[in-house]
């Protein structure tokens, strides 16, 4: 945080339908993590900022509210329209500001316009049940209403999926909707704001404001907001849930992940080996989904595993994100990159064998850039701080059992329980591990088991706080509320019932 630097530029919020600088005098620094330089600032919102633009979501709810359900999925369908055109550009503003690859953030935009895509059939989605004849001359009908103003909180990690995941569903159930991305990279949410307005959305339907925790404490306690979104790590995920539903708030909090693969021995391992390797360096390791822990069956699978895993992160070509044939970026801050490397350096120390060290990578022409290699530390047990922790980064520890179930324990015994995964050529194994396993999304033979728009994504224990997942039918639940209607039209007066209802 620091106050502005008149030489750059500076990324404000969107309220009420246009480009708003705020009123702070805070702003963050964002950095371009392939070069290492300070490209913009972004401002910080304060308490005074949030209220402007929860204010503008309340005033502009009614109408929105109340429209359409054609006139709501026509403003989808032209966002969608507008998306695809500009997703190259989008991408290119996400690997500037996050340092993924291009492909990886074409990826990422791609994933968010298929939520868009199931969006566009809100008509359907917000249908109710309809009983004729509960009772004599009596029939009664469920709808799904919009609560009004929400909020979505967004990591640093998937600048435009992660708040699709939300917004599309949200506006489509006729809420307004209030975004707080991440500081790290905000400029990709005013290219999507102002897409939306340009499909159509009445002004003060979806309002961005930048900032850090002020902004975030200031939504979660607005009495005018009736329901947050958050995605993030675990400690802010548990924060966020217990303060907002302190104030009254519907709350799906999704947390951090610790993602396990358990190899058995049957598995091909040049398959499991390529898909891990994915899993666990693709992004940098910047995956809620990514695989960070692999537990190998038996000796032989454990040393043909981690030998196989080395040889690919030793030729995985590192760089910046923008650079044809860079397979893995830069991790987000400077910070970020000692942390990974304080975590080689604990379990070095803990007596586990760093097989790929990836502190010890240089990428030419870009020294000042947030550059860490590919890491694997095998040997790993579980009461080692690199497993027990959410690295975060391009970091894949490997872990042994002695059987399927106590591979299977291990994992159930993790706090978090986001994705798991098991590669095999037993389906009777793989049934049974689908069945038992304590984790929200699961792969059989799928290192990345994110689930399509219309599913829904959410994991359990600490990766998760609330009831309800995000997009996929739980999502318009999430944003609607339920009522029920009993109707009777009688054709004439036929005297007073003192009797409790029941059916006649
Ligand atoms: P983070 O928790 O630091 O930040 C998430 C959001 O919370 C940001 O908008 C940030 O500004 C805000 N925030 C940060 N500190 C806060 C505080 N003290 N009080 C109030 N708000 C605060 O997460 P991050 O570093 O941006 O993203 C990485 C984390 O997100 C990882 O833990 C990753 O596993 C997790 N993640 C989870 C999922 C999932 O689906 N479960 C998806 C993506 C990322």
């Amino acid at each position: 945080m620091s106050s502005s630097n008149q030489d750059l530029p500076v990324v404000g919020h969107w309220i009420d339908g246009k480009p708003d600088s705020g009123t702070a005098d805070r702003f963050g620094d964002v950095f371009d993590p392939a070069t290492g330089a300070v490209q913009r600032q972004v401002a910080l919102a304060n308490e005074a900022d949030v209220d402007r633009a929860v204010l503008a979501a309340r005033a502009a709810f009614p109408a929105w509210g109340g429209a359409s359900l054609a006139k709501r999925h026509a403003v989808m369908f032209a966002f969608r329209e507008l998306l695809f055109a500009r997703a190259d550009e989008l991408a290119a503003i996400v690997t500037s500001e996050h340092g993924k690859t291009l492909d990886d953030a074409r990826g990422e935009v791609q994933r968010g316009l298929e939520v868009v895509e199931f969006a566009c059939g809100i008509a359907h989605l917000m249908k109710g049940e309809a009983s004729e004849q509960i009772s004599t001359r009596v029939d009664s009908a469920s709808y799904r209403q919009p609560l009004g103003v929400v909020a979505g909180i967004t990591p640093f990690n998937f600048p435009t999926m992660v708040p699709m995941w939300m917004f599309p569903i949200a506006l489509a159930c006729g809420n307004s909707f209030i975004l707080k991305p991440s500081d790290r990279d905000p400029s990709a949410s005013l290219l999507l704001a102002e897409l939306l307005s340009e499909a159509g959305l009445p002004d003060g339907v979806f309002s961005v404001v930048q900032g850090d925790k002020d902004a975030v404490n200031a939504l979660l306690v607005h009495p005018e907001i009736d329901a947050i979104s958050f995605v993030g790590s675990t400690p802010i995920a548990r924060h966020i849930y217990e303060t907002a539903t302190a104030h009254g708030k519907r709350v799906q909090a999704l947390g951090g992940a610790k993602n396990h693969a358990l190899v058995l021995p049957d598995a091909n391992i040049e398959v499991a080996a390529d898909a891990i390797a994915s899993a666990a360096f693709g992004s940098a390791g910047q995956r809620c989904m990514a695989i960070s822990a692999a537990v190998s069956v038996g000796e032989e699978t454990a040393a043909a595993l981690s030998a196989a895993i080395a040889e690919r992160a030793r030729a995985l070509t590192v760089g910046p994100g923008n650079v044809a044939g860079t397979e893995m970026g830069p991790v987000i801050t400077p910070q970020a990159r000692e942390r990974v490397a304080s975590y080689i350096e604990a379990a070095a120390a803990d007596g586990a064998d760093v097989v790929v060290d990836g502190r010890e990578l240089t990428v030419a022409g870009a020294e000042e850039g947030f550059f860490i290699g590919p890491s694997v530390i095998d040997s790993v047990t579980t009461e080692m701080s690199v497993y027990r922790d959410e690295v975060f980064g391009p970091l894949l520890v490997m872990l042994k059992a002695d059987s399927f179930d106590s591979g299977l324990d291990l994992i159930n015994a993790n706090p978090y329980g986001n994705g798991a995964a098991i590669f095999t050529a037993d389906g009777g194994a793989a049934r049974e591990f689908r069945s038992r396993v304590q984790a929200g999304m699961v792969g059989v033979n799928v290192p990345i088991p994110v689930p399509m728009a219309y599913f829904s994504f959410g994991g359990w224990k600490d990766s998760l706080f609330g009831d309800l997942h995000v997009h996929g039918r739980e999502g318009v639940l999430f944003y609607t509320r339920g009522k029920v209607v009993t109707e009777r039209w009688p054709q004439r007066a036929q005297g007073v019932d003192y009797g409790f209802p029941t059916q006649s």
